[in-house]
């Protein structure tokens, strides 16, 4: 049977205005199990806990722990899924991803486009993530949907390094490119409008529905080797609604991996 590995970073270290995403991912797994649900996914397929090759949730000292910690989880095991965590996590996932695999491309969702040089002095800050995998050449193409709070700052690293840049004002399923080759999804639920996900330290109005988020990920073409959905806070939820959407999002995602493997 084809596995998915999935990993939970309960990190917020590096979230610049609140703590609390690193409650995110046993939450989540909670209601990815819980009996109020089945475990079908809207293609018909059926994502049982035997689909996961679950390592469980980790608790990094240091910010590079996350890059040991997920190379000991793949062990070139691929697809893999990651629980955060603030979105700060995503470039030593990558790192490890690309220490194994080779540059891959990334759709990355999101109200904030986290392309920062630095954010309140810290290179490593959830603002930076993308301005880190960009500089180390970690990536083909990277391309970001939903962005509606792009500075001047970041712009400028989008233009230097040919990010391309959906903004939410001018969004439709059709503009996001077809990705050739292995590709990773990152996926902020700030990029939701705060109606659909309150359980995020930032409140971006404006954002995405859960239906077009299902869409952008049912509609992906290139083979997914890897995801991680960020930024669940837990301390901002409402009747765990947010933790159940990241629980859908995780479902919805495997069975997109594992048809297209
Ligand atoms: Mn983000
Ligand atoms: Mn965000």
């Amino acid at each position: 049977m084809n596995k998915i590995v999935l990993q939970g970073i309960c990190y917020d270290a590096k979230s610049s205005f609140l703590k609390g995403a690193a409650l995110a991912p046993p939450a989540i797994r909670s209601q990815y199990h819980s009996k109020a649900f089945n475990y079908f996914a809207e293609n018909g397929m059926e994502i049982i806990p035997d689909h996961l090759d679950d390592k469980g949730d980790f608790n990094p000292k240091q910010y590079f722990d996350i890059e040991k910690i997920t190379l000991g989880n793949l062990n070139d095991n691929f697809p893999i899924i990651t629980l955060g965590g603030d979105h700060s996590i995503t470039y030593p996932v990558l790192r490890a991803i690309h220490s194994l695999r080779g540059k891959v491309n990334i759709l990355h969702i999101d109200a904030h486009a986290d392309l920062y040089d630095e954010f309140e002095g810290d290179r490593f800050s959830h603002a930076c993530p993308f301005a880190r995998i960009l500089e180390e050449g970690l990536v083909h193409q990277l391309v970001q949907v939903g962005i509606r709070t792009m500075t001047s700052a970041q712009q400028k690293n989008a233009d230097q390094y040919n990010v391309h840049v959906i903004q939410m004002s001018s969004y439709s399923l059709e503009r996001i490119p077809s990705l050739v080759g292995p590709t990773y999804l990152s996926l902020d639920l700030d990029a939701l409008d705060p109606a659909f996900a309150p359980g995020v330290s930032h409140y971006e109005p404006g954002g995405f529905s859960t239906r077009q988020i299902l869409e952008i990920i049912q509609a992906i073409q290139s083979p997914l080797i890897g995801a991680d959905i960020v930024e669940y806070n837990p301390t901002r939820d409402i009747n765990d609604c947010t933790a159940v959407l990241g629980a859908k999002f995780l479902r919805e995602i495997s069975a997109k991996m594992l048809t297209s493997m």
